[in-house]
């Protein structure tokens, strides 16, 4: 380990800023270790939010168990900002004045969410999800709810929609598109979710352009979508996308696109700064990933590339979501001219999307995770498949090993 390295900052509590602590202290680093987080909770991940802190009651859902955190030995500066980062310095200005000088830093700021009208955050009963306080909160107004709208037919909004269901809270999704989650998988695959949907009771408004809200006397909230006003809702549920927390790295000089452009170490244009997780934009598909796994395991990648090692993130994307107790899981990007196969087995689908010369770009599978793994196996050797044998549920997948 490079011996000038004695301090580092890490900016944001999240999944990338935990796991990278870990691996920091893993890989040997005793010096200081100082996460600003402006969250006043210990390490936590965030896809139970939406599914069992709200449905089950779950606990905060921990990165680590407490004496694994308590072991990494963290100079906590919580709840407390970064404001600035002083290149020249090299120092992190806080929102209470205080500099903390850094050897490295990571910016592990994450995204929040999108509120496409300002207004609407001075609405009582309109929210979003993205933290585990706006979770505690969905889940006691989720309590008191007969009805809710969502704005957003994304992953998040539909598992909210599933989640409500779950606990018999009559719901509606109000989407701008034409289909379910259309920015990130095919028409075959949204057709299924919407099918899902609609099996489980969730009202779809699809194609619905216009949509404004409005608050009723009694604290409800109306939802006008394309001139028409449905029947006022109790609460209203806002999932229409992030914005990544790229500010302090955009003001700082970084080099920055959709979020900070990183190469497969995670460095970012300056030699000392590393980006982690969301907001570090996808070395090789030049895009921001809102996953789990690109945020943990990129983290640890980027840990080892800041203590001076060598380091190389390879990783295809993939992501998961739950609905309605369906596990859909989804491996890489949709790129270019692909054609679907789809393969109905028993237990759930598979859509498999390949390209002209029948190689895997994308595949998404309800509730079939050996399958996933085998296709992490593919995409990782461009294998050339044969769409009879993947769309033929006889055909024992496995054969393809
Ligand atoms: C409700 C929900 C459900 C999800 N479900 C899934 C799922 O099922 N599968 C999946 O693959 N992914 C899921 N995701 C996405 C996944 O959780 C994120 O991709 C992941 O949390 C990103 O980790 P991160 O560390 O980059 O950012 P975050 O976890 O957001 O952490 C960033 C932290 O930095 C803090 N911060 C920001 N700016 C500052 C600052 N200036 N100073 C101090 N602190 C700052 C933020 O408040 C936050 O605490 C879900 C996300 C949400 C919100």
């Amino acid at each position: 380990m490079a011996s000038d390295i004695q301090r580092i900052v890490v900016i944001g509590g999240g999944q990338a800023g935990g796991y990278a602590c870990k691996a920091l202290r893993g890989e040997g680093f005793t010096g200081r270790l100082t996460v600003v987080a402006d969250e006043p909770h210990d390490f936590y991940e965030r896809p139970p939010l939406s599914k069992g802190v709200v449905t089950e009651s779950d606990p905060l859902p921990r990165l680590f168990p407490e004496d694994t955190q308590a072991s990494l030995d963290i100079d906590w500066r919580r709840p407390r900002r970064a404001v600035t980062i002083d290149r020249e310095a090299g120092e992190v200005v806080l929102d209470d004045g205080e500099r903390v000088p850094y050897d490295r830093l990571l910016i592990a700021t994450g995204s929040r969410p999108r509120m496409p009208v300002a207004e609407w955050s001075e609405i009582a009963n309109v929210m979003t999800l993205r933290t585990w306080d706006d979770a505690s909160r969905l889940k006691a107004r989720l309590e008191q709810s007969r009805r809710i709208g969502i704005i957003g037919g994304g992953w998040i909004g539909l598992e909210v929609a599933s989640s409500a269901r779950k606990l018999g809270v009559e719901v509606d999704v109000f989407e701008r598109a034409p289909a379910l989650c259309g920015r990130s998988v095919g028409p075959e695959v949204a057709e299924a979710i919407r099918e899902l949907h609609e099996r489980n009771g969730v009202g779809l408004e699809l194609n619905r352009q216009d949509i404004q809200l409005s608050e009723e006397d009694d604290g409800r909230v109306t939802v006008i979508a394309d001139g028409t006003a449905h029947e006022p809702y109790d609460l209203v549920v806002v999932g229409v996308g992030v914005e990544i927390n790229l500010e302090l790295a955009r003001d700082a000089g970084l080099r920055t696109e959709q979020g900070i452009i990183v190469d497969a170490a995670g460095h970012t244009s300056d030699p000392r700064i590393f980006a982690a997780g969301d907001v570090s934009q996808h070395p090789h598909l030049g895009l921001c990933l809102q996953s789990w796994a690109y945020a943990q395991n990129q983290a640890r990648v980027v840990a080892d590339a800041m203590l001076g090692k060598e380091a190389h993130y390879d990783e295809p994307a993939w992501l998961w979501s739950d609905q309605h107790g369906v596990n859909i899981q989804i491996l890489g990007v949709p790129s270019g001219e692909l054609h679907c196969v789809v393969r109905q087995d028993p237990q759930g689908p598979v859509f498999f999307y390949l390209d002209d010369e029948n190689r895997l770009v994308q595949m998404v599978a309800f509730d079939q995770p050996r399958a996933i793994k085998l296709g992490k196996r593919w995409l990782a050797a461009e294998r050339i498949l044969d769409p009879q044998a993947l769309g033929d549920p006889n055909y024992n997948l496995m054969q393809l090993r």
